[in-house]
């Protein structure tokens, strides 16, 4: 395999080591955890040369709109379970969006006995939102923001002395916190020294 490896239409080797290439799975890349950590568009993908799954033809006939879904739990009727509903996104988002989603009787005792509000959103939608609350596989460059005695942002206030005493911490790091994120994030000297 060191001697021969195996080309793929691309010419990418694969010797001896190497997963297996792309183009000898059965499934496109936009089904794959691949998608989830490393999200790709329909060009990025087929430029790649790896498959994308278009979205499947499927006439499902929606019986209740995602405005007619009760807001309450209390006013769900048992009956919700037989209904087809339309999922929020309708398809229009990039998420494998099933375009509607049922209800199964477990789920709704689930829901009512945790008063919880039903879903407006399909399964896979829902799986795409929860995934998007991870921070990402990235990491930044960033300074301590803590300023002495309280955050850059002035929003919280350190409850302890720390060894750079009132001036601004000059540390610097690696985080998977982006820039624009609103959370304050402190070096590792500073956060112990606040939470520990
Ligand atoms: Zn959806
Ligand atoms: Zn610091
Ligand atoms: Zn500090």
């Amino acid at each position: 395999m060191k001697d021969m490896p195996y080309a793929d239409q691309k010419g990418r080797m694969y010797p001896y080591g190497e997963f297996f290439p792309p183009e000898l799975s059965p499934f496109a890349y936009n089904e794959t955890i691949a998608q989830e950590y490393f999200p790709l568009d329909r060009n990025g993908t087929l430029g790649r040369g790896f498959k994308w799954k278009e979205p499947e033809e499927k006439n499902y006939q929606v019986t209740m709109k995602t405005n007619d879904v009760p807001d309450s739990i209390s006013d769900v009727k048992d009956s919700i379970t037989s209904e087809i509903i339309e999922c929020a996104h309708r398809g229009e988002c990039n998420e494998q969006c099933t375009r509607v989603f049922r209800i199964i009787p477990q789920e709704l005792s689930f829901y009512q006995r945790m008063e919880l509000p039903l879903p407006h959103f399909c399964f896979s939608c829902r799986h795409a939102q929860r995934l998007d609350q991870r921070k990402p596989l990235k990491l930044w460059h960033r300074k301590c923001q803590c300023a002495g005695e309280k955050s850059e942002n002035g929003v919280y206030t350190n409850l302890s002395q720390h060894t750079h005493t009132a001036v601004h911490c000059s540390n610097e790091f690696e985080t998977s916190y982006a820039p624009e994120r609103k959370e304050i994030v402190y070096c590792e000297g500073c956060y112990n020294a606040e939470v520990v």
